[in-house]
């Protein structure tokens, strides 16, 4: 049972193979018996879940249908959870049980999905690699002895070991995408605007957006389906119809146009992610795709502007974690300044307090013009790239990551070496594009993704492109041994 797809359930619920109640169990004990290995769920939420499965059932016995109506998922803990703790991987917010549903949580139980629990993730979403993580790292299935990617760790590594078909995540430099191609996922990271914030803890306003991780681009069709849509409480959201994505998932890819970035295989890309990624190209040509070579000039100058404008509206975003309002508190404070300044230090992590320490240097006066307005001019330039690129192809592809899944620990010393890990998914963010990874192949037994980026609100295109290829390869389809 615990192999089925969202796609392969909503049939089976149809069908009245088996009942929501039915899997939800199955699922829930699955998580009991093999989560102590993985550490991918922060809360189980078992009671909420049969509550949700039955009430589920009795919609469908009623006549209702959808295919999430009875799907068992969870949610990355940074999703507000009403009277769940909704911990953001904190130790900050260990006790904050949040008062209200986040619009994506609340969107999803009124289509009927189940909520099996909150999953593990990097301290404040911060991270490549879901090691800062105040409950601690999680484990890829593939190998435990690797990191399954960050900061929606828990959420991929949950999935990928058939815990659960599809989980939700969030996006600010990569975490749905990378996370998806350590742990062999298929991941979305939708245009900014097009999935509601409201209730998604914040770390970096203009560029968080959450999305969807299953195993396959059908059923990310699916979840996203669930997520996407205009909210009047998020000012950035955009108010535009929400296309069936579903549907989307039948079309040809004779005559499509996709452009490979020459600066994508320069140094600093394992050589055989290079071949799999060849060869991810050599199959979508076969199913009709036109390739040209494009450029995007600017991409070297993307990590050093995301590492200066994320930190930078994280220091602001973190600043209402003050002890006072909600969170973690100190013990005794003497007076105001030290009430702030233990409640913090003693409530955040490592990483956390470097990305505010950086984030505040970069906003202070003096050295704003040099750093902040710097790093959006870059932003501009890294959006205009990719304006002229869409002018002549449909969409992009790349690897997701230059390497596969490093070791647990391998990267703890030196920040600097992981963040430059991210140097193929943060463009997409800084410019607000969507972009979507897949599986494409393995090496040294751990999983490579590809990676499609497209125009703005074109994320049918993108699954559709995954579906065809997922159609035709199998990579998708492997299962980790001992899940
Ligand atoms: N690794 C990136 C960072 O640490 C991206 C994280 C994310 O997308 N939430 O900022």
């Amino acid at each position: 049972m615990h192999q089925m797809t969202l796609a392969e359930i909503a049939r089976g619920l149809a069908d009245k193979k088996f009942s929501s109640e039915e899997l939800t169990k199955v699922l829930l004990a699955r998580i009991t018996q093999l989560d102590p290995q993985l550490n991918s769920f922060i809360s189980l939420t078992e009671d909420l879940a049969i509550e949700q499965a039955k009430a589920a059932d009795a919609r469908r016995a009623n006549g209702e249908s959808g295919a999430l109506l009875g799907a068992p998922i969870a949610h990355k803990d940074l999703f507000c959870t009403q009277g769940i703790r909704t911990s953001c991987g904190s130790k900050m917010l260990d006790n904050f049980k949040a008062p209200y549903d986040a619009t994506v949580v609340a969107k999803l139980a009124a289509a009927g999905a189940v909520t099996l629990g909150k999953t593990n993730m990097d301290e404040f979403a911060m991270g490549s690699a879901n090691e800062s993580s105040w409950y601690g790292a999680v484990k890829n299935p593939w190998n435990l002895e690797h990191v399954p990617g960050g900061s929606s760790g828990g959420s991929a590594a949950a999935v990928a070991a058939r815990l659960l078909p599809a989980a939700t995540a969030t996006d600010t430099g990569g975490s749905i995408r990378q996370p998806a191609a350590f742990t062999n996922l298929t991941g979305l990271k939708p245009t900014y605007g097009r999935v509601s914030r409201w209730g998604m803890i914040a770390y970096a306003s203009s560029l968080d957006q959450g999305g969807p991780l299953a195993r396959t681009a059908e059923d990310c069709a699916i979840l996203l389906q669930g997520m996407a849509g205009f909210d009047p409480n998020d000012s950035t959201s955009i108010d535009e119809p929400v296309p069936d994505y579903s549907a989307s998932l039948g079309e040809s890819l004779q005559g499509l146009r996709i452009g490979v970035p020459k600066e994508y295989f320069s140094a600093g890309l394992d050589p055989r992610i290079a071949e799999l990624i060849q060869n991810s190209i050599q199959q979508l040509q076969k199913l009709g795709a036109v390739i040209k070579e494009i450029s995007l000039p600017n991409m070297q100058h993307a990590i050093p502007a995301y590492y200066v404008i994320a930190p930078a509206e994280a220091s602001s975003n973190l600043s209402r974690f003050d002890g006072v309002r909600f969170g973690h508190r100190c013990e005794n404070p003497e007076n105001l300044i030290d009430l702030y300044k233990r409640s913090r230090g003693e409530g955040f992590g490592a990483e956390v307090q470097r990305r505010i320490m950086v984030g505040a240097y970069a906003l202070s006066a003096g050295y704003y013009d040099a750093y902040y307005l710097k790093a959006q001019k870059i932003r501009r330039l890294v959006k205009n790239d990719f304006m002229a690129a869409f002018n002549e192809v449909d969409i992009i592809l790349g690897p997701t990551t230059p390497n596969p899944a490093w070791k647990l620990g391998a990267k703890n010393s030196d920040p600097v070496a992981a963040y430059l890990e991210d140097v193929y998914t943060i463009t997409a963010n800084l410019a607000g594009l969507p972009g979507l990874s897949m599986p494409a192949g393995f090496v040294d037994g751990l999983p490579v993704g590809v990676q499609l980026l497209a125009p703005y609100f074109q994320e049918g295109r993108l699954l559709n492109v995954a579906h065809q290829y997922q159609l035709n390869t199998d990579w998708h389809t492997r299962t980790p041994t001992g899940f």
